[in-house]
């Protein structure tokens, strides 16, 4: 039992021990996944922001071509030299058609009024962030303004550089609209469920993928993206689940140097955990198919056990049997052969007597003849339990030694108290009052007994001793049984 419960606590321990570690494993498995996702999404809005920044400061080279090409006297509204106009229309057309992502080039004058461009010329810009802002601050070259709609409600931003000098004297600018944001945006890969976003410092969206239309231009509302803009940091990371379409992402945002932009990119956790997730299958289908093993191995181990148990039981019976006389439950004959063995050893080296109380039941066969077999071994079970109740010490021994004699083993027993013992033995068969019409001595069942003390020594062994008390035995026979024959 105590074997079985040490076995289930070792198995368990195990199973603990097995499910701590895969546990240990799948949970850093998962963080370093996650890191890679952060790292991932990191060098994307990097990615994104220097492409971006890249395509304004290769407009700029066009802007500064323009402004140090167009002479400052050549900004008037209305134009006063027809061919002078025309010749800059034609260079302002001309450098337009080398920016795929432009949808207009313009100049404005001192005032920020429109002297040329392709549609409204005449306009006051002075409202505009785009010109208002570089009108009034001396340090600022050049421009790109937060989205605006135009007037007939293009979603633009507009970038500008100032004609050189100390003084406001007019600007050069470029309207993007945001399909120049968007196809940035379709060259990067971000996952099934992923999203990237760009929006303005007013955190309008200029472009999202997947593509929203009907998002673009509005507020995106997110307080997360506002605290960071007006925040000094250039690079957030967050979790968050988006508002739009309940999809939990890893977050990276980014500020593009220079520029009015906030690059957002997310990667679904559903899309990275995949991986990871069939890892964690792998893992428990290990640990189950482990812990199964355990339990088998477990289960055929307290089989074994029980086998073992039960064998020894059978062999413990088998040994019990071996040397126990089936009908009356004494010691048989060779239990009695081995413990006289031993017990004489024992006595000669202790020095001390060992005696020996043979009994044989009168008239037996009579009794058989008369009462029959059965009533004889009844007999037989009866006369067995009066010998054994007069030994009281666990060294003593009563054995059947063969038919109806009876043979105890007394150690370190003088001859006085063996008799005493025999005697006892012989009036307490007498007292049992077993009729037996054929005993010639009285009515009922009686014994004869021979004692026999020895002192073992180096001549002695057990056959002199068992002779000894057979001798006397056969002495109380014939002196008339019903008797304990002794040293005189
Ligand atoms: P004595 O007084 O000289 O000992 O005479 P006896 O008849 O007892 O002796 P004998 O040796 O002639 O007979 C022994 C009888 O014991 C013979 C046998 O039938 C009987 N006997 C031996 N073993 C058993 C047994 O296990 N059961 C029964 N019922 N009888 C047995
Ligand atoms: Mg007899
Ligand atoms: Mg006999």
């Amino acid at each position: 039992m105590i074997k079985r419960k040490k076995s289930v606590a070792y198995c368990l321990l195990f199973c603990l021990l097995t499910g701590g570690m895969a546990f240990y494993e799948l949970r850093y498995s998962l963080l370093q996944e996650e890191s890679k996702v952060e790292e991932r999404v990191a060098n994307t809005s990097i990615l994104l922001g220097e492409w971006i920044k890249g395509a304004f400061v290769a407009s700029d080279y066009i802007l500064r071509d323009i402004v140090y090409r167009v002479p400052v006297s050549a900004l008037q509204f209305p134009a006063t030299n027809a061919d002078e106009y025309a010749r800059i229309s034609k260079l302002i057309e001309d450098k337009y058609k080398t920016l795929p992502h432009a949808i207009g080039v313009g100049l404005n004058d001192k005032n920020c009024i429109m002297t040329h461009t392709p549609s409204i010329i005449g306009f006051d810009a002075r409202q505009r962030e785009w010109c208002r802002v570089p009108m009034h601050n001396p340090d600022i070259q050049t421009y790109v303004s937060n989205m605006f709609a135009s007037n007939i409600g293009e979603l633009m931003v507009i970038q500008t550089r100032k004609f050189p000098g100390d003084e406001f004297s007019g600007l050069a600018g470029i309207g993007v609209d945001l399909e120049f944001f968007s196809t940035w945006l379709e060259k990067v890969m971000i996952g099934t469920h992923g999203v990237l976003a760009i929006t303005d410092q007013n955190v309008n969206l200029l472009a999202r993928k997947p593509a929203k239309p009907e998002m673009l231009g509005k507020n995106v509302n997110d307080p997360i993206v506002k605290a960071f803009i007006t925040s000094s940091e250039n690079y957030k990371t967050f979790r968050k689940i988006s508002p739009l379409d309940k999809e939990p992402r890893l977050y990276g945002i980014r500020k593009i140097e220079g520029l009015p932009f906030v690059v957002v990119v997310g990667e679904a956790d559903r899309d990275w955990q995949a991986a990871w997730m069939l890892h964690v299958w792998l893992t428990i289908g290990a640990l189950v198919i482990l812990w199964v093993l355990a339990f088998y191995t477990l289960h055929i181990y307290w089989e074994r056990l029980s086998n073992l148990v039960e064998l020894k039981k059978v062999r413990d019976e088998l040994e019990d049997l071996s040397l126990t006389d089936a009908l009356t439950g004494l010691a048989n004959r060779r239990c009695f052969n081995n413990v006289l063995d031993v017990e004489c050893h024992r006595m000669r080296r202790l020095k001390a007597p060992i005696s020996l109380i043979m009994i044989d039941v009168d008239f037996f066969k009579a009794f058989n003849d008369t009462y029959g077999h059965l009533a004889g071994d009844e007999c037989l079970k009866l006369v067995a339990g009066v010998l054994q109740s007069k030994l009281k010490r666990p060294q003593d021994l009563a054995a059947r030694y063969g038919g109806e004699e009876f043979c105890c083993i007394l150690p370190e027993t003088e001859h006085a108290g063996a008799v005493r013992i025999a005697m006892s033995m012989k009036d307490g068969i007498a007292d049992l009052g077993i009729q037996h019409e054929g005993s010639a001595i009285e009515n009922h069942l009686t014994v004869s007994i021979g004692v026999a003390t020895v002192i073992c020594d180096e001549d002695m062994n057990s056959d002199i001793i068992v002779n000894l008390a057979d001798e006397r035995l056969y002495q109380a026979k014939k002196n008339g049984r019903n008797q304990v024959a002794s040293e005189d």
